[in-house]
């Protein structure tokens, strides 16, 4: 997966780190509603910045394509 970026957007530090995790399961919430796919939550790419401790969650390319069809889901307005 390609980040946004190569450097952290809080601290500029250029030490990331990144994992793939799933958005919920267990006993937690499932922070990606309706993303998954049968009997498996949609996945996150967790990215760290080891410098700062900066967390960014990005939704997997198989749960954004799902967004624009989704129920539980709206677009934001401007
Ligand atoms: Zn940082």
């Amino acid at each position: 997966m390609k980040t946004p970026s190569s450097h952290c957007p809080e601290c500029e530090g250029r030490s990331l780190f990144r994992t793939t995790t799933a958005s919920g399961g267990g006993y937690g919430p499932v922070l990606l509603p309706g993303l998954g796919r049968l009997m498996r939550t949609a996945e996150f790419t967790v990215v760290v910045c080891a410098d700062c401790g900066l967390t960014r969650f990005y939704a997997s390319a198989d749960a954004r394509s799902q967004l624009g069809g989704a129920r539980r889901w709206q677009r934001c307005q401007a």
